[in-house]
């Protein structure tokens, strides 16, 4: 068994959701599990829509779900000829759901709606693709994963429950039988049957654990670029493709910001040592990137900018030292308001922290850590990081900049600047 993830980017439109079902045709000797995303920019939509919702603009969040319905309503009606009035009956189920749900009043918190509306954007295009696909000859089954990953309800972010997952896995056709089987990434549902999302761009994450659950041999996420590289190609004309990766690579790279594949998803492949092939969709034949437990030699510099960042100064009130207890305590709020530091800093009476400027977030850290610090603001910060570092890259990437400050281990350089 291989499992293979296409990312919104490979659905986003008629042709290319054609191309996808070449790829598949030309792999289908072996069985296969399918994880698909929604289709381009879906997911942002109903993001729109949510938040129209939630506002009490119950109007506006209508019209805003009709433009979604109508896309997806066109891409059928272009792909599918025999089963388009069974897909149409499908699609419209999803629909309806989510159109109850726009009707009411919220009552509940903003994490639940998103996450029963957003859902629908990856129900859809996989009910789309598969019936394109068995039009296509390319017999397939359907899945909706919330029968099968279950989660706990913590929306947005919800966690796997593995034991009932596995379980629920043993139960479906996946384990009865071979075959190509089409299902959703990013979703889930709580045992209340609630939908749950597992935070965006959790695709890749559903991959790796379907990939570690059924011992495949390998997973393939198929995006629109050549595989991975050491810089974002449209901020770096230098950067370069990197052939091969550990996880370990992967993971840091991951956890400095680079966008190159959901955090969670190499845990998974790494337990199971899956190696993750990270191929373009427009190329197939391309080798891409193979990320294994190989230690990669000679890798080049990999820059990660993340702008948009805000430092935290804490200063104690009286001079004291920054004690283990106001630590503590800090840390405790970092994880009530769940959000994870990109650069801590500490002196003698003072901590500096670095964030994504989350506003919401940053005004309940402020708040809460006023109790024991004083607590000052720096907004409009960049964070660059740079892996296997040279002495010249760094000096011609810090040329010019307001500094705040830096963090320099031998691996990895990490430079805080007004952006
Ligand atoms: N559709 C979701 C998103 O755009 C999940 C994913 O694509 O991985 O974030
Ligand atoms: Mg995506």
């Amino acid at each position: 068994m291989k499992v293979f993830k296409f990312g919104g980017a490979s659905v986003s439109s008629v042709d290319r959701i054609k191309n996808v079902g070449e790829i598949i045709r030309q792999n289908s000797d072996a069985s296969l599990m399918i994880i698909i995303s929604a289709m381009g920019k879906t997911t942002n939509a109903l993001e729109k829509v949510v938040d129209s919702f939630f506002a009490g603009k119950k109007e506006e969040a209508l019209s805003l779900f009709q433009a979604v319905k109508q896309n997806h309503l066109t891409t059928a009606k272009y792909l599918l000829i025999t089963s388009y009035n069974q897909t149409l009956e499908e699609l419209v189920n999803f629909f309806t759901e989510v159109e109850w749900l726009l009707h009411d009043k919220p009552v509940q918190d903003y994490d639940y709606y998103y996450d029963q509306v957003v859902c629908v954007g990856e129900l859809l295009s996989t009910c789309i693709v598969s019936a394109y696909l068995n039009e296509s000859g390319i017999t397939n089954q359907w899945l909706d994963v919330r029968d099968i990953l279950r989660t706990d309800d913590n929306f947005r972010d919800a966690g796997i429950c593995w034991d009932v997952t596995v379980e629920n896995l043993a139960k479906s056709p996946i384990s009865s039988s071979s075959g190509i089987f089409i299902t959703q990434g990013f979703i889930g549902s709580t045992d209340e049957n609630e939908s749950t999302t597992l935070g965006r761009e959790g695709s890749d994450y559903s991959a790796a654990i379907f990939a570690n659950l059924l011992n495949a041999q390998s997973l393939t996420i198929w995006k629109d670029v050549e595989g991975v590289m050491s810089a974002d190609p449209k901020e770096f004309p230098a950067a370069t493709f990197i052939d091969a990766l550990s996880y370990n690579e992967v993971i840091e790279m991951a956890f400095y910001g680079a966008q190159v594949i959901h955090p969670k998803t190499i845990k998974p492949l790494q337990n199971k040592k899956i190696p993750l092939l990270v191929k373009c969709f427009t190329n197939p034949s391309a080798a891409g990137t193979i990320i294994s437990l190989k230690n990669a030699k000679g890798l080049p510099p990999i820059v990660v900018v993340k702008q948009f960042q805000v430092l935290l100064h804490l200063h104690t009130h009286d001079f004291s030292f920054v004690g283990e207890k106001p630590m503590s305590r800090f840390y405790e709020i970092l994880s009530e308001v769940k959000i994870k530091p990109n650069l801590i800093q500490t002196g003698a009476v003072s901590l500096q922290v670095c964030f994504d400027d989350k506003a919401e977030k940053i005004d309940k850290i402020a708040v809460a850590a006023g109790d024991f610090f004083e607590v000052q603001l720096e907004k409009g910060l960049t964070l660059l990081t740079i892996r296997h570092y040279t002495k010249e890259l760094l000096e011609e990437m810090c040329l010019g900049k307001d500094v705040v400050f830096r963090q320099q281990s031998k691996e990895t350089v990490q430079v805080l600047y007004h952006a």
